[in-house]
């Protein structure tokens, strides 16, 4: 898939709707449009990654956004406390859909280990 056809890419760019909790340069954060417990946000990096498997280098950086901006949101939305969990589906059987880079972040309910 390119960058053209990607759902993600479309939010990004403001091509498609979403519901924004949070935007800067290299990240964009909305709700997920099924959501899965009671807080379920997506974390998405501006930039077209495929997944986990194509990261470089040089996306070191932003995987540490990613991680402040979940910790900050979970705070913001009052799940930092009891905890919240943040997930990366990767490829078919990891379970991901789509496919441009994104992490859950979820939150609201208790969830079970090991996952489903
Ligand atoms: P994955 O299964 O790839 O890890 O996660 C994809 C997520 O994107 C799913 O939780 C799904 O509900 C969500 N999703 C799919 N299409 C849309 C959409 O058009 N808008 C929003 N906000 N979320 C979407
Ligand atoms: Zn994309």
């Amino acid at each position: 898939m390119t960058a053209a056809d990607c759902l993600f890419c479309k939010i990004a760019s403001k091509t498609l709707p979403a519901k924004v909790v949070y935007e800067d340069d290299l990240l964009i954060a909305i709700e997920d449009i099924n959501p899965a417990a009671p807080v379920h946000i997506l974390i998405i990096p501006k930039e077209h990654i495929s997944s986990l498997n194509e990261l470089q280098v040089n996306h070191v950086a932003l995987l540490g956004q990613i991680q402040l901006l979940a910790a900050r949101l979970a705070s913001q939305l009052n799940i930092a406390e009891p905890g919240y969990r943040l997930v990366n589906n990767c490829g078919e059987m990891g379970g991901q859909t789509v496919m441009h880079l994104h992490y859950h972040l979820l939150g609201g309910r208790n969830f079970g280990w090991p996952p489903g």
